[in-house]
């Protein structure tokens, strides 16, 4: 599916993002919800996650929302995707302040629209203006806005997944959560205990100065976890990134799972119950389209980026296709007969739901899928533009993709090269069936992008 990526100034795929106090200050938060406020009316909700500055921007945002006559709703600290299924069923719209997955001195501010999604390339635009030359003024006195506190909605969320499962079906089944310190310590925990879980947690304690783990979810990261898992006997681990809306996994034996291989099990599970096609970016590897075929499912393939991939799920529903599931090779997984955002609270249940349904270990079932190897690699260049005009032309005879950056496929393999929008960098993805044939693959490239960026 070809669709335009949009040049923005300030805000990347998945809102602002900035260090505090150099590039995001209370005054930019200020101005953000001066320009939300202008841009969309009614009640609005807010959330954080645990970070130590999202106080202050938070107060920000509110306080330019107020300020433009919106109603605000402060649900508190939570995950990003708790307030998107919030704003979906009670608010005319949201912001939450978080940078996701990024270290602890970073914060960052996400627009979500009335129907739970992160705001599209064409309205952010529309923001930025506002932000770049701001034209609102303050409401009179009589229309300013009022704040309401209700941290308690996060219940709401917690329950919705809890009843999207049969009751208790996690029962005899031991999980051990790590939220890294996030806002996920409010929500995971709960949410397998109320599928019946026995549960433990590690960095299970709400701290902006994240002293256990960075948020990033990496497999080095995650050895306490790992260790945590193995000592005390549980079937799984899972963690999450710094607002969970993605979440990752250890197996029984303590070994990371590889995100691509996560979302090829789920997306096994999903195509086994249910027919229809599944929505996932071109850098995902082929594990995961080789198991929905197999289950006699579609794929269709989107822009990186997972803003992308909720709305062509979207789009594909309105117009009458069966959409049964999508999601990225980084653990950001979306069921859409829960909203249409990433969810790692549903994704840590869903697992539950698998290990209870098919009385399989988590590793068995790892170990069951098709094996393939992937290279990333990234190369330092300003001439992103002319190494993908000159991979279109010398690779014409090959089978391309050009949905986002230029994708050679072949019979078992491929390979994706794209530039990036905010830094002179291209990244290289390969993804082949063995160690040898993606190595092989990566050095003719390189050796080809080489020769343009060197010569
Ligand atoms: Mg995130």
């Amino acid at each position: 599916m070809q669709s335009t990526k949009f040049q923005k100034r300030l805000f990347g795929t998945n809102g602002v993002r900035g260090i505090v106090g150099k590039d995001l200050t209370p005054n930019l938060a200020l101005t953000i919800g001066e320009a939300l406020g202008t841009m969309r009316k009614g009640c609005i909700a807010v959330g954080r996650d645990t970070r130590t500055s999202g106080e202050t921007l938070v107060k920000a945002v509110k306080s330019g929302l107020l300020a433009t006559g919106c109603n605000v709703v402060d649900c508190g600290i939570l995950p990003t995707p708790a307030l998107q299924y919030l704003i979906k069923e009670q608010f005319d719209g949201g912001a939450m302040i978080t940078a996701s997955h990024n270290p602890p001195e970073y914060n960052g501010v996400k627009i979500i629209e009335a129907d739970g999604t992160e705001m599209g390339d064409e309205e952010t635009l529309r923001l930025e203006q506002l932000i770049f030359e701001p034209s609102f003024s303050p409401e009179s006195w009589e229309y300013i806005g009022q704040e309401t506190n209700a941290p308690y909605l996060i219940t709401k969320y917690i329950q919705a997944i809890v009843h999207h499962f049969p009751e208790n079906v996690g029962s005899g089944i031991s999980v051990v959560v790590d939220p890294g310190s996030g806002p996920a310590c409010l929500t995971t925990p709960q949410i397998l205990n109320g599928m019946g879980c026995t549960v433990l947690t590690l960095n299970g304690v709400m701290d902006g100065t994240f002293p256990g783990r960075l948020p990033e979810p990496s497999p080095e990261g995650l050895k306490d976890l790992a260790e945590l898992v193995v000592s005390s006997g549980a079937a799984f681990g899972v963690a999450h990134d710094g607002d969970a809306d993605r979440a990752v996994f250890i197996d029984e034996k303590g070994r990371f799972i590889e995100e691509n291989r996560e979302f090829a099990l789920i997306a096994q599970h999903t195509c086994h119950q249910k027919k229809g096609t599944l929505v996932t970016p071109v850098s995902t590897s082929l594990v995961v389209e080789m198991v929905v075929k197999n289950e006699g499912c579609t794929i269709t393939y989107t822009p990186v980026g997972s803003i992308y991939v909720a709305r062509t799920m979207r789009s594909m529903m309105e117009k009458g296709d069966k959409v049964i599931f999508g999601g990225e090779g980084n653990g950001g997984l979306i069921f859409p007969d829960h909203q249409f955002c990433r969810d790692g609270g549903m994704t840590a249940a869903m697992m539950v739901f698998i290990l209870a349904s098919t009385g399989q270990q988590l590793s068995t079932l790892v170990n069951a899928l098709p094996r393939r190897s992937m290279i990333k690699d990234k190369i330092s260049t300003s001439r992103g533009t002319q190494v993908l005009e000159s991979l279109k032309k010398s690779y014409s005879q090959e089978s391309l993709d050009l949905t986002d950056g230029v994708k050679i496929l072949r019979k078992d393999s491929w390979a994706l090269v794209r530039a990036s929008g905010t830094e002179p960098i291209i990244r290289i993805i390969i993804d082949a069936d063995s160690d040898h044939h993606s190595q092989i693959f990566h050095d003719e490239l390189m050796d080809h992008i080489l020769k343009i960026t060197t010569g």
